[in-house]
């Protein structure tokens, strides 16, 4: 099976292996890629599925997506990807909270965020794809990161042969905890800096990057090409398709359902990257509902899913919940493409580029109401979701997963839909111990990781985890900042 760019609207669109896709990152006409057929599995596949650990489940489900890898390659990358030793306690377990609720823990990997569970394999599926298509240029991966994206491809890309790495993230839009993880990164080929600006300019430089043709040539030029380890390369959605379907599956074997029952999915969503891989499960036939879409107080998605109308030309917050701080949620494309074709998504992103806005045709926004359900969360019920999930249940969760939480029973409450709800949980709370603190009411008045994270060990009785002390000992490495206009410069070590 292979991959075409959303914005190609010719009568035969241009389809490439999955190998190249994953290589290219984005498509050359700015679109980002997305397989010609969605594979489907059937009620017997799910219940064979059952029968697997998390990295079988995991070759299975990508080898239906990578048909161009070998198959026991795959298997191999899975299985070192996803082992015990980097996911202490398995890889995606599922807790859960009580009222139909339960909590999908994807946050057990290196940086205790659930970009782990792609960018632990994605390196490996990068690594293949350059010998499967005789690449002799290095990879230079860019990334642009609201927090948690730039440490997990740190991690998962340091000392990766044939590929180096440069990361940047807004200079004040990333937790403390979040920025010491990423500016004390060891490994030869990687670098971090700072930009001035939020993390939509982030983003925005890396891709016009991307797109220009010149700075291309200068790269190859100097022996390399530029790559993504964002949610917009199809190698890091693919590897989250497979933690929902897992979750059907440890229903199932938990008796906590029976085979054919429908459930629904809320995810904390930023750049719509994590809701749109549920949204593939559901497409490829796995029984889900209602994908419930959370937002923080940057509801550009909950105004979009209400009316159709996408605008981004409003008030940007920093919240408590830094990686959802985004106004531009790039794989918003990949729906309007499923949904209404090429033509659709060119016509839209045409608009977002020109306007900051755009509308769909009531059409789609009807499919998408069929689907999707969107709310959002306010700081203060963000804090107060933290507080009472500790107190009622002893459980503690992250910004991001208290805005799922919120939501998630924000949309029982207004639905009455009594199905189950498996819930994204995203990050680990002490990544972010200073806003977790002072929703427990925890009193701290500094801002300094090392006590943040004592107090909050302190006040719940929970330990952090080790990767995270860890990082507070280590030297800072990185210390740069540099101006939006100023990060191609950067990248060839220009200034
Ligand atoms: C990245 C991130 C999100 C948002 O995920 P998207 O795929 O961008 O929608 C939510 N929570 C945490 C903790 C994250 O790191």
């Amino acid at each position: 099976m292979n991959y075409v760019s959303t914005r190609d609207t010719s009568e035969v669109p241009r389809s490439i292996p999955s190998a190249e896709a994953i290589k290219n990152g984005i498509a050359p006409d700015g679109g980002l890629y997305m397989p010609e057929v969605i594979p489907t599995l059937t009620e017997d596949d799910v219940e064979q599925l059952c029968e697997l650990d998390y990295p079988g489940r995991a070759a299975k489900i990508l080898s239906m997506f990578l048909c161009d890898y070998d198959r026991d390659a795959l298997e191999a990358d899975c299985r070192s990807a996803y082992a015990e030793e980097r996911f202490p306690g398995g890889a995606a377990p599922l807790v859960s909270l009580g009222g139909d609720v339960y909590s999908l823990e994807l946050w057990h990997g290196p940086t205790c965020a659930f970009k782990d569970m792609a960018l632990q394999i994605m390196p490996r599926l990068l690594s293949r794809a350059l010998v499967m298509t005789g690449e002799r240029r290095l990879a230079h991966i860019l990334v642009a990161t609201s927090g948690d994206t730039g440490k997990a491809a740190l991690e998962g890309y340091r000392d990766v042969n044939g590929v180096k790495i440069t990361v940047f993230y807004p200079e004040d839009g990333v937790s403390p905890m979040q920025k010491r993880q990423m500016i004390t990164q060891e490994g030869e080929n990687v670098a971090v800096c700072a930009v001035r600006g939020n993390f939509d300019d982030a983003q925005t430089g890396v891709k016009r990057i991307f797109g220009d043709s010149a700075l291309a040539a200068r790269a190859e030029s100097e022996g390399f090409f530029f790559s993504s380890a964002n949610s917009i390369n199809w190698g890091r959605l693919a590897p989250q398709i497979v933690y929902y379907i897992s979750a059907y599956c440890d229903l199932l074997k938990e008796n906590e359902i029976f085979p054919g029952d429908v459930v629904n999915v809320c995810v904390p969503t930023g750049n719509f990257g994590n809701i749109f891989a549920a949204y593939i499960a559901r497409e490829m036939g796995v029984p889900i509902g209602k994908l419930i879409c959370a937002s923080n107080s940057n509801c550009v998605l909950t105004d979009f899913i209400e009316s159709g109308e996408y605008d981004r030309n409003r008030e940007f917050y920093k919240t408590m919940s830094p990686s959802m701080d985004i106004l531009i949620s790039s794989n918003l494309e990949r729906l309007l493409y499923h949904l209404g074709g090429a033509g659709l998504a060119s016509d839209m992103m045409a608009e977002l580029a020109e306007n900051g806005c755009y509308k769909v045709p009531y059409a789609v926004l009807e499919k998408i109401h069929e689907d999707f359900a969107g709310y959002f969360c306010s700081e203060t019920e963000t804090a107060e979701t933290i507080k009472t999930t500790f107190d009622e249940l002893g459980y503690l969760v992250d910004p991001h997963t208290a805005v799922g939480l919120h939501c998630a029973r924000k949309y029982i409450e207004e639905s009455g839909d009594t199905r189950k709800v498996i819930l994204a949980s995203t990050a680990n709370a002490f990544k972010f111990p200073g806003d977790v603190c002072r929703s427990l009411e925890v009193e701290v008045d500094t801002d300094e990781p090392s006590a943040l994270i004592a107090a909050l060990a302190q006040a719940t009785g929970e330990e952090a985890p080790a990767n995270l002390t860890r990082t507070l000992s280590l030297p800072v490495r990185f210390d740069r900042t540099v101006e939006k206009e100023d990060m191609a410069k950067f990248v060839f070590g220009e200034i």
